[in-house]
């Protein structure tokens, strides 16, 4: 009797957990709700760490081990700590190293239940531990040469080896066949074998994608470690762990297949390393000489143009975050507000670094988030556009990728600001953005330069429009 009550009682929690993820991963959908979104995660997992805490399975209480409570304290320390350390830049490596703990956590669960399971396990266990075994592996050392390469530790260039295809076509067969060899007989050195595989393959997947594309394959191993949770859930029989796991692992899917698209890469092409396509494009090749003439504009004539317009747009990329200009830019935000202007904020899918970049450095500015529009919501009103001013963004706004079909960019969704009635792009010189490419936008008739750090020139602009 005791044992159902607790089994209802642990059942109950478990699926409020799992409602509670789903709401958090809704509310992390949108500026508004993301801090709710993150609250409700945290209250999810606190209330899955306690219920399988006190479990009681099968009338054998589930004792929380000194070293179990020991390992969470420790744990809950070190991560704090590492959140409140981290730096806006350094996000993804930290995500990468984080994939990498799912990895090695499967990794071990899978052996400690063959190794020290009750007795040896039927043909469905073995089967559940393999393919956990496997996939955290490859989350494992996939994750490890992630955070090097997005650390500089390791060159972010693609190593890319003849004959890969077969190599990891070779590898996917042998794992299958030991996975057969293992699940039937049980043979620990075929479980043994594939993980061994299985590591190779992480190194040899993430090793042949260029620096362009880690970011996605970041995501892309937030998928795996996903449905790794997801099949320690099944080893495991723990309902909650497979719910959550295949959350993760969906969701990092359709990350990855939103900002594949939004830099317009198949995202084959990035889990396979250039599959019948062209490798990836490193992150910095030879920049392009800049091919015209272009037209400044000063902060005097900035401000006045900005006080004569109705409409002003802003469009902010990867400059502003280096700049750090973003309450510079909300200053300038508020004043024009403050003289009945129509002020919004464009964002590009891939505009700085890593996803959501620009929308979490403007939330951190407190610029309101009902006029912070993405690239779809915006681009049809930019014709009708007065003043649009690009700060520290370029391969986010180059026509070539619309005009140009030979340009490495070609077919990337890009926002038309050239379509405004005066675009004013502010950065340092006429260097080139991330694609390495010269910008036809700077050469245009609609274009003005405003040269310097965003920060600064934004800050003067803010002056001169204080004494007016
Ligand atoms: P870009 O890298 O294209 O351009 C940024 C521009 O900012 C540079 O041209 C630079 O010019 C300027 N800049 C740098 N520092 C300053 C400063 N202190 N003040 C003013 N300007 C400055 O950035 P975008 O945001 O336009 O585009 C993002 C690029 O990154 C895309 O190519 C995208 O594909 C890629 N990418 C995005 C990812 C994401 O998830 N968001 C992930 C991986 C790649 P100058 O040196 O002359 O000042």
């Amino acid at each position: 009797m005791e044992t159902l009550r607790s089994e209802a009682l642990s059942d109950v929690a478990y699926l409020t957990a799992a409602v509670l993820f789903i709401l958090s991963l809704r509310g992390l959908s949108s500026q508004e709700t993301a801090r709710r979104g993150n609250l409700y995660g945290i209250i999810g997992m606190a209330i899955a760490i306690v219920a399988t805490l006190t479990t009681t399975i099968g009338g054998a209480s589930l004792d929380p081990h000194p070293i179990l409570l020991a390992a969470i304290g420790g744990g809950a320390v070190l991560g704090a700590l590492m959140a409140a350390r981290v730096g806006m830049t350094q996000m993804p490596e930290l995500v990468a190293l984080l994939h990498s703990f799912v990895g090695v956590a499967a990794v071990l669960v899978g052996y400690s239940l063959e190794l020290h399971g009750d007795g040896p396990g039927d043909l469905k266990t073995r089967i559940e531990i393999y393919i956990d075994v496997l996939i955290g592996a490859l989350t494992f050392t996939g994750s490890i040469l992630a955070f090097l390469k997005l650390r500089g530790s390791v060159s972010g260039r693609p190593t890319l080896l003849p004959m890969r295809h077969w190599f990891n076509l070779a590898m996917l067969v042998g794992s299958v066949g030991l996975g057969v060899l293992y699940a039937r007989e049980g043979e620990l050195w075929a479980l043994a074998g594939g993980t061994a595989i299985a590591c190779v393959l992480g190194v040899h997947l993430v090793a042949a994608i260029g620096g362009a594309d880690m970011p996605v394959v970041v995501s892309m191993l937030n998928s795996y470690s996903g449905w790794t949770a997801s099949a320690a859930g099944f080893m495991l029989d723990n309902d909650l762990l497979i719910v959550t796991g295949a959350l993760v692992g969906s969701s990092g899917a359709i990350l990855s297949y939103i900002m594949c698209r939004a830099m317009n890469r198949s995202i084959w092409n990035v889990i396979f390393g250039g599959f019948g396509a062209e490798p990836a494009k490193p992150a910095a090749g030879a920049p392009a000489a800049p091919q015209g003439e272009v037209a400044d504009i000063d902060h005097e004539t900035l401000a006045t143009k900005l006080l004569e317009a109705k409409s002003v747009v802003i469009v902010p990329g990867y400059g502003m975050a280096v700049a750090r200009a973003q309450h510079a830019v909300r200053e300038l935000t508020e004043i024009l507000r403050g003289h009945d202007k129509l002020v919004r904020f464009a964002i590009h899918p891939v505009a700085g670094r890593l996803p959501g970049h620009m929308n979490v450095l403007l939330a951190e500015a407190n610029v309101p988030y009902d006029i912070v529009l993405e690239m779809d919501e915006i681009n049809a009103d930019l014709p009708s556009t007065d003043v649009v001013i690009v700060i520290g963004a370029n391969d986010i706004v180059n026509p070539a990728a619309e005009d140009d079909p030979t340009s490495p960019i070609a077919g990337m969704p890009v926002l038309q600001v050239w379509k405004s009635k005066l675009v004013v792009v502010n950065k340092r010189s006429r260097a080139t953005g991330y694609a390495g490419i010269d910008n036809p936008l700077f050469y245009k008739p609609v274009t003005k330069m405003l040269f310097g750090d965003a920060r600064q020139a934004i800050e003067k602009v803010v002056t001169v429009l204080r004494t007016r």
